[in-house]
Protein backbone atom coordinates (compact mmCIF):
# COMPACT_ATOMS: atom_id res chain seq x y z
CA UNK A 1 0.00 0.00 0.00
CA UNK A 2 1.20 3.50 -0.83
CA UNK A 3 0.65 6.54 1.02
CA UNK A 4 0.54 9.99 -0.95
CA UNK A 5 0.41 13.44 0.54
CA UNK A 6 -1.36 15.00 -2.23
CA UNK A 7 -0.05 18.31 -0.93
CA UNK A 8 3.41 17.75 -2.09
CA UNK A 9 5.12 17.92 -5.36
CA UNK A 10 2.36 20.15 -7.82
CA UNK A 11 0.11 19.46 -5.36
CA UNK A 12 -3.03 19.49 -7.34
CA UNK A 13 -5.26 16.83 -9.68
CA UNK A 14 -2.36 15.53 -11.60
CA UNK A 15 -0.93 13.67 -8.43
CA UNK A 16 -4.52 11.55 -8.73
CA UNK A 17 -4.66 10.87 -11.85
CA UNK A 18 -1.09 9.16 -12.46
CA UNK A 19 -1.37 7.43 -9.13
CA UNK A 20 -4.86 6.10 -10.34
CA UNK A 21 -2.76 5.04 -13.50
CA UNK A 22 0.12 3.64 -12.09
CA UNK A 23 -1.94 1.79 -9.31
CA UNK A 24 -3.90 0.10 -12.54
CA UNK A 25 -0.72 -0.78 -13.84
CA UNK A 26 1.33 -2.11 -10.94
CA UNK A 27 -1.92 -3.80 -8.86
CA UNK A 28 -0.34 -1.70 -6.07
CA UNK A 29 -3.10 -0.09 -3.90
CA UNK A 30 -2.74 3.72 -2.70
CA UNK A 31 -4.40 6.24 -0.34
CA UNK A 32 -4.10 9.54 -0.65
CA UNK A 33 -4.95 12.48 1.63
CA UNK A 34 -4.64 16.17 1.73
CA UNK A 35 -6.09 16.13 -2.09
CA UNK A 36 -5.01 18.84 -4.01
CA UNK A 37 -3.22 20.74 -0.95
CA UNK A 38 -1.48 22.78 -3.19
CA UNK A 39 -4.68 24.35 -4.56
CA UNK A 40 -6.82 27.55 -3.35
CA UNK A 41 -9.66 24.75 -3.10
CA UNK A 42 -8.37 21.91 -1.73
CA UNK A 43 -10.82 18.66 -2.36
CA UNK A 44 -11.67 16.62 -5.58
CA UNK A 45 -13.87 18.75 -8.25
CA UNK A 46 -16.10 17.27 -10.72
CA UNK A 47 -13.32 16.11 -13.40
CA UNK A 48 -11.25 14.35 -10.69
CA UNK A 49 -13.96 12.08 -9.60
CA UNK A 50 -15.05 11.54 -13.09
CA UNK A 51 -11.22 10.22 -13.72
CA UNK A 52 -11.22 8.27 -10.78
CA UNK A 53 -14.35 6.82 -11.64
CA UNK A 54 -13.23 5.83 -15.38
CA UNK A 55 -10.29 4.32 -13.70
CA UNK A 56 -12.11 2.19 -11.51
CA UNK A 57 -14.81 1.55 -14.18
CA UNK A 58 -12.03 0.13 -16.87
CA UNK A 59 -9.69 -1.38 -14.21
CA UNK A 60 -12.09 -3.22 -11.47
CA UNK A 61 -11.22 -0.81 -9.11
CA UNK A 62 -12.47 0.15 -5.65
CA UNK A 63 -12.13 3.56 -4.46
CA UNK A 64 -13.39 4.51 -1.55
CA UNK A 65 -13.95 8.75 -0.19
CA UNK A 66 -14.92 9.34 -4.06
CA UNK A 67 -17.16 11.98 -4.01
CA UNK A 68 -16.91 16.11 -5.29
CA UNK A 69 -14.49 18.03 -1.94
CA UNK A 70 -13.23 14.57 -0.85
CA UNK A 71 -9.84 15.11 0.41
CA UNK A 72 -9.03 11.56 1.03
CA UNK A 73 -9.67 8.37 -0.78
CA UNK A 74 -8.34 5.06 -1.06
CA UNK A 75 -7.75 3.46 -4.42
CA UNK A 76 -7.45 -0.77 -4.79
CA UNK A 77 -6.85 -1.79 -8.18
CA UNK A 78 -8.14 -4.98 -10.07
CA UNK A 79 -8.12 -5.69 -13.23
CA UNK A 80 -8.12 -3.72 -16.44
CA UNK A 81 -10.37 -4.85 -18.79
CA UNK A 82 -10.79 -3.38 -22.69
CA UNK A 83 -13.91 -2.45 -24.21
CA UNK A 84 -16.49 0.19 -24.97
CA UNK A 85 -16.91 3.36 -22.23
CA UNK A 86 -18.71 6.06 -22.29
CA UNK A 87 -17.52 8.53 -19.74
CA UNK A 88 -19.33 11.93 -18.99
CA UNK A 89 -17.80 14.67 -16.86
CA UNK A 90 -21.37 16.97 -16.47
CA UNK A 91 -18.99 20.15 -16.47
CA UNK A 92 -16.48 21.72 -18.97
CA UNK A 93 -13.77 19.63 -16.96
CA UNK A 94 -11.56 18.25 -19.03
CA UNK A 95 -11.75 15.14 -20.89
CA UNK A 96 -8.82 15.13 -22.11
CA UNK A 97 -7.75 14.70 -18.37
CA UNK A 98 -9.95 12.15 -17.95
CA UNK A 99 -8.45 10.40 -20.98
CA UNK A 100 -4.83 11.06 -19.46
CA UNK A 101 -6.05 8.82 -16.14
CA UNK A 102 -7.23 5.78 -18.34
CA UNK A 103 -4.95 5.94 -21.90
CA UNK A 104 -2.12 3.77 -20.99
CA UNK A 105 -3.75 1.05 -18.89
CA UNK A 106 -6.16 0.29 -21.73
CA UNK A 107 -2.66 0.66 -24.46
CA UNK A 108 -1.19 -2.33 -22.40
CA UNK A 109 -4.56 -4.54 -22.06
CA UNK A 110 -5.38 -7.59 -24.10
CA UNK A 111 -7.97 -6.21 -26.11
CA UNK A 112 -9.23 -3.07 -27.78
CA UNK A 113 -11.43 0.28 -26.45
CA UNK A 114 -13.20 2.59 -27.55
CA UNK A 115 -14.12 5.59 -25.48
CA UNK A 116 -16.60 8.41 -25.44
CA UNK A 117 -15.66 11.10 -22.88
CA UNK A 118 -18.18 14.26 -22.63
CA UNK A 119 -17.24 17.50 -21.04
CA UNK A 120 -14.46 20.42 -21.89
CA UNK A 121 -12.11 19.86 -25.14
CA UNK A 122 -10.65 23.42 -24.73
CA UNK A 123 -10.38 25.06 -21.22
CA UNK A 124 -7.73 26.11 -18.99
CA UNK A 125 -5.21 24.77 -17.44
CA UNK A 126 -5.66 21.07 -19.65
CA UNK A 127 -4.85 19.66 -23.15
CA UNK A 128 -6.79 20.90 -25.58
CA UNK A 129 -7.74 18.46 -28.25
CA UNK A 130 -5.64 19.45 -31.18
CA UNK A 131 -2.42 18.69 -28.26
CA UNK A 132 -3.40 15.57 -27.48
CA UNK A 133 -4.49 14.44 -30.99
CA UNK A 134 -1.41 16.33 -32.83
CA UNK A 135 1.38 15.98 -30.09
CA UNK A 136 0.69 13.27 -27.76
CA UNK A 137 -0.82 10.57 -30.03
CA UNK A 138 1.58 10.37 -32.69
CA UNK A 139 4.47 9.82 -30.62
CA UNK A 140 2.28 6.82 -28.85
CA UNK A 141 2.13 5.56 -32.15
CA UNK A 142 5.93 5.41 -32.41
CA UNK A 143 5.70 3.19 -29.27
CA UNK A 144 3.84 1.04 -30.58
CA UNK A 145 0.28 1.21 -29.60
CA UNK A 146 -2.62 3.39 -31.67
CA UNK A 147 -4.52 5.47 -30.01
CA UNK A 148 -6.56 7.73 -32.32
CA UNK A 149 -9.02 10.42 -31.25
CA UNK A 150 -12.13 12.58 -33.03
CA UNK A 151 -13.55 15.71 -31.68
CA UNK A 152 -17.30 15.06 -32.17
CA UNK A 153 -18.23 18.57 -30.51
CA UNK A 154 -16.40 20.87 -29.03
CA UNK A 155 -17.01 21.82 -25.28
CA UNK A 156 -15.60 25.18 -23.64
CA UNK A 157 -15.57 26.53 -20.31
CA UNK A 158 -18.38 27.07 -18.53
CA UNK A 159 -20.67 25.15 -20.25
CA UNK A 160 -19.10 21.67 -21.36
CA UNK A 161 -20.60 19.74 -23.57
CA UNK A 162 -18.16 18.58 -26.32
CA UNK A 163 -17.47 15.10 -27.03
CA UNK A 164 -14.67 12.94 -27.76
CA UNK A 165 -14.22 9.49 -29.25
CA UNK A 166 -10.79 7.60 -29.03
CA UNK A 167 -9.61 4.39 -30.49
CA UNK A 168 -7.19 2.26 -28.49
CA UNK A 169 -5.79 -0.81 -30.33
CA UNK A 170 -3.15 -2.19 -27.56
CA UNK A 171 0.69 -2.97 -28.44
CA UNK A 172 3.59 -3.47 -26.48
CA UNK A 173 5.11 -0.43 -25.59
CA UNK A 174 9.00 0.08 -26.86
CA UNK A 175 11.37 2.75 -26.02
CA UNK A 176 11.70 5.78 -28.29
CA UNK A 177 14.43 8.28 -27.80
CA UNK A 178 13.07 11.82 -28.42
CA UNK A 179 16.21 14.03 -28.74
CA UNK A 180 16.22 16.05 -32.10
CA UNK A 181 12.98 17.36 -33.50
CA UNK A 182 14.38 17.97 -36.83
CA UNK A 183 13.67 20.65 -39.41
CA UNK A 184 10.69 22.70 -38.79
CA UNK A 185 7.63 22.11 -41.52
CA UNK A 186 4.96 24.83 -40.91
CA UNK A 187 3.31 26.58 -38.62
CA UNK A 188 -0.69 27.39 -38.10
CA UNK A 189 -2.54 29.65 -36.06
CA UNK A 190 -6.35 29.12 -35.51
CA UNK A 191 -8.49 31.31 -33.66
CA UNK A 192 -11.45 29.18 -32.71
CA UNK A 193 -14.98 31.80 -31.41
CA UNK A 194 -18.30 30.19 -30.77
CA UNK A 195 -21.14 32.91 -30.13
CA UNK A 196 -18.34 35.68 -29.21
CA UNK A 197 -17.62 38.80 -31.65
CA UNK A 198 -15.14 37.81 -34.64
CA UNK A 199 -13.60 40.59 -33.69
CA UNK A 200 -11.85 39.12 -30.82
CA UNK A 201 -10.19 35.94 -33.28
CA UNK A 202 -9.03 39.20 -35.25
CA UNK A 203 -7.44 40.76 -32.43
CA UNK A 204 -5.58 37.35 -31.01
CA UNK A 205 -4.28 36.65 -34.82
CA UNK A 206 -2.68 40.40 -35.28
CA UNK A 207 -1.63 40.00 -31.35
CA UNK A 208 -0.10 36.32 -32.46
CA UNK A 209 1.65 37.93 -35.37
CA UNK A 210 3.61 40.56 -33.75
CA UNK A 211 5.37 37.12 -31.85
CA UNK A 212 5.41 34.35 -34.62
CA UNK A 213 6.09 37.32 -37.58
CA UNK A 214 8.08 35.34 -39.93
CA UNK A 215 5.38 33.01 -40.26
CA UNK A 216 3.73 33.68 -43.38
CA UNK A 217 0.11 35.05 -43.73
CA UNK A 218 -1.50 31.94 -44.69
CA UNK A 219 -0.91 29.97 -41.32
CA UNK A 220 -3.21 32.45 -39.68
CA UNK A 221 -7.13 31.38 -39.60
CA UNK A 222 -9.91 31.80 -37.98
CA UNK A 223 -12.13 29.25 -37.50
CA UNK A 224 -15.62 29.96 -36.41
CA UNK A 225 -17.91 27.63 -34.89
CA UNK A 226 -21.84 27.41 -34.56
CA UNK A 227 -22.92 29.60 -31.69
CA UNK A 228 -25.33 27.51 -30.32
CA UNK A 229 -21.94 25.97 -28.66
CA UNK A 230 -20.20 28.53 -27.19
CA UNK A 231 -20.11 30.95 -25.59
CA UNK A 232 -15.83 30.36 -26.25
CA UNK A 233 -12.75 31.10 -27.69
CA UNK A 234 -9.39 29.17 -27.79
CA UNK A 235 -6.41 30.53 -29.64
CA UNK A 236 -4.48 27.10 -30.60
CA UNK A 237 -0.75 27.40 -31.87
CA UNK A 238 0.79 24.51 -33.88
CA UNK A 239 4.13 23.88 -34.95
CA UNK A 240 5.22 20.61 -36.78
CA UNK A 241 8.71 19.50 -37.35
CA UNK A 242 9.80 16.40 -38.72
CA UNK A 243 9.64 14.46 -35.34
CA UNK A 244 7.02 16.12 -33.62
CA UNK A 245 4.33 18.90 -33.73
CA UNK A 246 3.97 21.06 -30.78
CA UNK A 247 0.20 22.95 -30.23
CA UNK A 248 0.92 25.59 -27.43
CA UNK A 249 -2.71 26.98 -26.81
CA UNK A 250 -4.98 30.30 -25.10
CA UNK A 251 -8.23 30.00 -24.03
CA UNK A 252 -10.59 33.45 -23.72
CA UNK A 253 -12.13 33.93 -20.47
CA UNK A 254 -14.05 37.03 -18.94
CA UNK A 255 -11.61 39.95 -18.22
CA UNK A 256 -8.96 38.77 -19.74
CA UNK A 257 -8.15 40.70 -22.79
CA UNK A 258 -7.63 38.81 -26.40
CA UNK A 259 -4.14 40.74 -27.13
CA UNK A 260 -2.87 39.91 -24.07
CA UNK A 261 -4.39 35.84 -24.64
CA UNK A 262 -2.82 35.78 -27.87
CA UNK A 263 0.53 36.85 -26.78
CA UNK A 264 1.36 34.85 -24.32
CA UNK A 265 0.39 31.74 -26.08
CA UNK A 266 2.74 33.13 -29.11
CA UNK A 267 5.43 33.74 -26.27
CA UNK A 268 5.33 29.78 -25.31
CA UNK A 269 5.39 28.69 -28.71
CA UNK A 270 8.41 30.91 -29.73
CA UNK A 271 9.83 30.20 -26.34
CA UNK A 272 9.76 26.48 -27.15
CA UNK A 273 11.00 27.59 -31.52
CA UNK A 274 14.24 28.97 -29.36
CA UNK A 275 14.73 26.72 -26.95
CA UNK A 276 15.60 23.28 -29.91
CA UNK A 277 14.32 20.85 -27.31
CA UNK A 278 11.78 18.33 -28.70
CA UNK A 279 9.08 18.30 -25.87
CA UNK A 280 7.58 21.89 -24.55
CA UNK A 281 6.48 22.46 -21.41
CA UNK A 282 3.29 20.21 -21.18
CA UNK A 283 4.20 17.40 -23.54
CA UNK A 284 7.00 16.95 -20.83
CA UNK A 285 4.89 15.45 -17.82
CA UNK A 286 2.66 13.43 -20.64
CA UNK A 287 5.43 11.60 -21.73
CA UNK A 288 6.87 10.48 -18.54
CA UNK A 289 4.27 7.80 -17.91
CA UNK A 290 4.35 5.70 -21.19
CA UNK A 291 8.30 6.15 -21.67
CA UNK A 292 8.04 4.82 -18.08
CA UNK A 293 6.31 1.35 -18.64
CA UNK A 294 8.60 1.08 -22.03
CA UNK A 295 11.58 0.47 -19.17
CA UNK A 296 12.86 2.92 -21.29
CA UNK A 297 13.86 6.02 -23.31
CA UNK A 298 14.53 9.95 -23.51
CA UNK A 299 13.37 13.35 -24.47
CA UNK A 300 15.06 16.94 -24.35
CA UNK A 301 12.83 19.58 -22.91
CA UNK A 302 12.18 23.44 -22.25
CA UNK A 303 13.07 23.96 -18.25
CA UNK A 304 11.41 21.16 -16.27
CA UNK A 305 8.45 21.91 -14.08
CA UNK A 306 7.00 20.66 -11.49
CA UNK A 307 4.37 18.56 -12.78
CA UNK A 308 7.32 16.61 -14.23
CA UNK A 309 8.84 15.95 -11.30
CA UNK A 310 5.64 15.08 -9.10
CA UNK A 311 5.43 12.32 -11.80
CA UNK A 312 8.41 11.25 -11.72
CA UNK A 313 8.44 10.83 -7.91
CA UNK A 314 5.23 9.00 -8.44
CA UNK A 315 7.11 7.09 -11.00
CA UNK A 316 9.56 6.06 -8.96
CA UNK A 317 7.26 5.42 -5.63
CA UNK A 318 5.00 2.53 -7.87
CA UNK A 319 7.60 0.87 -10.12
CA UNK A 320 11.38 1.19 -8.75
CA UNK A 321 11.94 3.00 -11.76
CA UNK A 322 14.34 5.91 -11.64
CA UNK A 323 13.58 9.33 -13.99
CA UNK A 324 17.38 11.51 -14.45
CA UNK A 325 16.89 14.84 -15.05
CA UNK A 326 19.87 16.81 -16.92
CA UNK A 327 21.14 20.00 -18.63
CA UNK A 328 22.36 19.54 -22.38
CA UNK A 329 25.12 21.33 -23.84
CA UNK A 330 23.07 23.89 -25.39
CA UNK A 331 21.15 25.06 -22.26
CA UNK A 332 17.83 22.47 -23.20
CA UNK A 333 17.32 19.81 -20.40
CA UNK A 334 17.41 16.07 -21.03
CA UNK A 335 14.93 13.60 -19.07
CA UNK A 336 16.14 10.15 -19.41
CA UNK A 337 14.16 6.59 -18.06
CA UNK A 338 17.04 4.59 -16.57
P1 LIG B 1 -5.72 21.30 -10.49
O1 LIG B 1 -7.01 22.05 -10.62
O2 LIG B 1 -5.53 20.68 -9.20
O3 LIG B 1 -4.53 22.05 -11.01
P2 LIG B 1 -5.91 19.68 -12.79
O4 LIG B 1 -6.22 18.25 -12.72
O5 LIG B 1 -6.87 20.55 -13.51
O6 LIG B 1 -5.81 20.02 -11.30
P3 LIG B 1 -3.03 19.78 -13.11
O7 LIG B 1 -2.79 18.88 -11.98
O8 LIG B 1 -2.35 21.09 -13.08
O9 LIG B 1 -4.52 20.07 -13.38
O10 LIG B 1 -2.64 18.99 -14.48
C1 LIG B 1 -2.82 19.58 -15.71
C2 LIG B 1 -2.41 18.62 -16.82
O11 LIG B 1 -2.81 19.22 -18.05
C3 LIG B 1 -0.92 18.35 -16.95
O12 LIG B 1 -0.71 17.04 -17.41
C4 LIG B 1 -0.46 19.36 -18.02
O13 LIG B 1 0.65 18.91 -18.77
C5 LIG B 1 -1.70 19.42 -18.90
N1 LIG B 1 -1.87 20.77 -19.53
C6 LIG B 1 -2.18 21.92 -18.91
N2 LIG B 1 -2.26 22.94 -19.80
C7 LIG B 1 -2.00 22.41 -21.01
C8 LIG B 1 -1.93 22.95 -22.34
N3 LIG B 1 -2.15 24.24 -22.57
N4 LIG B 1 -1.60 22.11 -23.35
C9 LIG B 1 -1.37 20.79 -23.12
N5 LIG B 1 -1.45 20.23 -21.90
C10 LIG B 1 -1.75 21.02 -20.85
Amino acid sequence: MITIDGSEGEGGGQVLRYAAALSLLTGEPFTIGNIRGGRAKPGLMRQHVTALEAACVIGGAECNGLHVGSTEIGFRPGSVTPGEYRFAIGTAGSTGLVLQTVMVPLMLADGPSKLVIEGGTHAMAAPPFEFTAKTLLPLIAKMGPRVTATLDRHGFYPRGGGRIVVEIEPAPLRPIECIERGAFERGKVDALVSGIPFDIADRELKAARKVLGEWPEESFAVEQLPAEIGPGNALLIEAAFEHVTEVMSGFGKMGLPAERLAKTAAKRMAGYIASGAFAGPYLQDQLLLPLAMAQGGAFTTVRIGRHSRTAAELIGRFTGREIGFSDTPDGAHLIEIR
